[in-house]
């Protein structure tokens, strides 16, 4: 009767975790969903055993419950860290072992065979994922989650082995329950797959918070940054000391004009497309924000007073020079821009970004459409720059898809 209820506790857990992910999912967490179906799915694999059934029947239920368990877990890696599904692949996996499967039961009656080909099966699934999804780990819940993951796998795999190779044991499929591995299955389950629920919950948790601040900290219209996400963001590089760069601030001329003229709607769009300009035009590694309005500020990180500010000369001539005939607008368009440089003894962008400020302000009050430099030039001074050192990174970068 203890036993019994011993036996019920696990799989009871584990229905209870599997129903409260599948509660989170619903808050837009397909990961969650996935890892739910996991934990469901072995929850009912383990309370197989209990059920009275021909033996057969159980043990062929019991390990698709277990393949399938462990499809949905490589499927919540997978989805959890963005990473392409393998569906059929992985599919096409699982029936080739259900169908071995089947034979080993029926035919060749052999437990041992059985519980090493559903292992093996279920680490393969898994496995896969976890190898797919560890160069994605970046933060620490998602890093601690690949590592539980990885454990339930080599947990997996050397119980089997040492049941099969190491132990005197039955190899009559009706002794499973009696058997060591059932009784070292559930102890060592209960104590990693706690880890490993908890491991789960803390890299949704985390995934969600960092969506949540995603949002918070990105303007609508264009996806840039807004001032909040550019401060915190320069914060951050602030404070690991890679503050070295300059800064560029621009403001569409006029826009009251366009407003006026061509309705809101339009104005958005002329915002959407400077925002478009300014990432394309722009190094991959450069943080980029609307400031509110039509006004703009992007850091370029490692880059000189005059790169910068050649870089903005190229995107004002751009944006002048840019036809807005598909929305309904006949007339040219333009930008003012202003330049600065984070000077050596400064530990922020914040002085910078008040001296491009300025000198935005200077470019509006010299007629518009013009860069200033940070001191007050409208040309670089003969200096001589190049601008393809600032996007040396980005094929590289775009390589390994970050
Ligand atoms: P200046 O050349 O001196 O910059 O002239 P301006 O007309 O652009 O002047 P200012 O920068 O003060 O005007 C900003 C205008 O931008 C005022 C406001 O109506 C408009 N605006 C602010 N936010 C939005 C927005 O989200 N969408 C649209 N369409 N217009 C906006
Ligand atoms: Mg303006
Ligand atoms: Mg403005």
């Amino acid at each position: 009767m203890a036993s019994t209820a011993l036996a019920l506790l696990l799989p009871a857990t584990m229905a209870i975790c599997a129903i409260a992910f599948l509660v989170i999912s619903r808050f837009n967490q397909p990961a969650a969903f996935a890892w739910g179906m996991g934990l469901g799915l072995c929850a009912s694999g383990f309370a197989m055993p209990m059920i009275p059934m021909p033996v057969h029947a159980n043990a062929l239920i019991s390990d698709f419950l277990f393949v399938a368990g462990f499809f949905f877990y490589a499927e919540a890696f997978l989805k959890h860290f963005s990473l392409p599904l393998y569906r059929r692949e992985r599919i096409a996996f699982g029936a080739i072992y259900l169908i071995m499967n089947a034979y080993v039961v029926l035919k060749v009656e052999s437990l041992h065979l059985e519980l090493l080909l559903n292992d093996i099966a279920n680490s393969c699934l898994l496995g896969f994922a976890l190898v797919r999804a560890m160069n994605h780990a970046r933060t620490r819940a998602d890093r601690a989650v690949v590592m539980t993951g990885s454990i339930v796998v080599i947990d997996t795999l050397i119980r089997v082995l040492v049941f099969v190779y190491l132990t005197n044991s039955t190899d009559n499929l009706a002794d499973f329950s009696l058997t060591t591995y059932a009784q070292a299955m559930q102890i060592s389950t209960m104590l990693i797959g706690l880890l490993y629920v908890l491991s789960i919950a803390a890299a949704l948790a985390d995934r969600v918070f960092r969506q949540l601040r995603d949002a918070a900290e990105r303007d609508p219209l264009t996806g840039l940054h807004n001032r909040r996400g550019f401060d915190r963001t320069l914060g951050d590089l602030g404070q690991s000391g890679k503050i070295a760069g300059a800064i560029v601030t621009c403001d569409i001329d006029h826009f009251k004009q366009v407003n006026d003229q061509f309705g809101h709607a339009t104005g958005d769009r002329v915002i959407q497309a400077l925002a478009f300009a300014l990432r394309q035009g722009m190094p991959l590694n450069a943080i980029t924000a609307r400031f509110g309005g039509e006004e703009f500020v992007a850091f370029l990180p490692g880059a000189s007073l005059a790169e910068a500010g050649i870089l903005a000369q190229a995107l004002r001539a751009r944006f002048a020079a840019q036809n807005w005939r598909h929305i309904g607008v006949d007339r040219q368009i333009t930008a003012s821009f202003g330049v600065a440089a984070v000077a050596e003894d400064e530990n922020s962008a914040e002085a910078a970004t008040r001296r491009a400020d300025r000198a935005l302000y200077d470019a509006k009050a010299a007629g518009r459409n013009k860069v200033v430099w940070d001191g007050g030039n409208y040309e670089p001074g003969g200096a001589v720059v190049d601008i393809q050192r600032m996007f040396k990174d980005d094929a590289r970068r775009a390589g390994d898809g970050t």
